[in-house]
């Protein structure tokens, strides 16, 4: 898509859970080539609403789409498929495996094999291919030199980065980043930084959860605020910052 045209438009989602409103009426539009962060206490309904995107969990009501299509009701698979990619908040490897594998891992759903299909029903000509992305996302993220490496031998900002790699190998229109900064140190926290601003630069849609403010507000071009399942506030860092509302229940000054 070109730069400025919506890849993901979440439209007046709801999500709930018996009496449990953990999505109330979420509105926001996150357009190629931009990061946007998604931010909020404990229990704010960020993990519910990235559920809602990818499938996990369908929207009560409302929409989401993705490239301007309705997912809404569609299968993760499928918006996998669409080119939604994600990491997870606790790292989700095989620690036996090497790199390669684990970046191959992504691009399962994007080839006519499936997730459920083994590395040993692809032919060998898919294969290849899906090697040749996943080595390129190995690239991207500055792992290529490992890509023979046991995952369990990384370090966690390493695996977080093979994590992207992974999200990477699909070639997705929108990556979704749940906490990637979380546990890891100041400088692993840097690197995180300059990659995702290198993806950016490279086109690349994020959306991202994260809990350290300082990586956020340096990070993010937007930022979409949420308290108790509802929408807070949305804006630039600056505008977020110098919100009544968001400085009252969230930034806590
Ligand atoms: P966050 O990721 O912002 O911390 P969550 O989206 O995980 O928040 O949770 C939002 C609210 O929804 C919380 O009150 C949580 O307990 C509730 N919730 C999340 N998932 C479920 C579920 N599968 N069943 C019932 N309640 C849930
Ligand atoms: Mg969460």
């Amino acid at each position: 898509p070109s730069p400025g045209t919506p890849v993901l438009e979440v439209d007046h989602a709801v999500k709930r859970f018996g009496g449990l409103s953990a999505v109330q009426d979420v509105s926001f539009t996150v357009n190629s080539g931009e990061i946007v962060g998604l931010i909020g206490p404990n229990g704010a309904g960020k993990s519910t609403l990235f559920n809602l995107i990818t499938g996990v969990n369908p929207a009560t009501s409302g929409m989401v789409r993705i490239l301007g299509r309705d997912v809404t009701r569609l299968p993760a698979r499928t918006i996998h498929r669409l080119g939604v990619a994600r990491t997870f908040q606790h790292v989700r490897l095989f620690p036996e495996l090497s790199l390669l594998e684990n970046a191959m891992m992504g691009g399962y759903a994007r080839g006519r094999a499936g997730m459920a299909q083994s590395l040993l029903h692809l032919e060998r000509r898919e294969e290849a291919a899906l090697q040749q992305a996943a080595l390129a996302a190995l690239q991207r993220v500055g792992l290529q030199d490992r890509a023979a490496d046991r995952a369990g031998n990384l370090a966690l900002g390493q695996q977080r980065l093979l994590e992207i790699a992974r999200a990477l190998t699909a070639e997705p229109a929108l990556l979704l980043l749940d906490e990637p900064a979380a546990g890891l140190r100041y400088g692993e926290k840097a690197e995180l930084s300059a990659l995702l601003r290198r993806l950016r630069e490279e086109g690349m849609t994020i959306l991202i959860v994260e809990h350290d403010m300082d990586l956020v507000m340096n990070l993010v071009d937007r930022l979409v605020v949420m308290n108790s399942g509802q929408p807070l506030a949305q804006g630039t860092p600056a505008e977020v910052r110098a919100n009544a509302a968001v400085r009252e229940a969230y930034l806590g000054a």
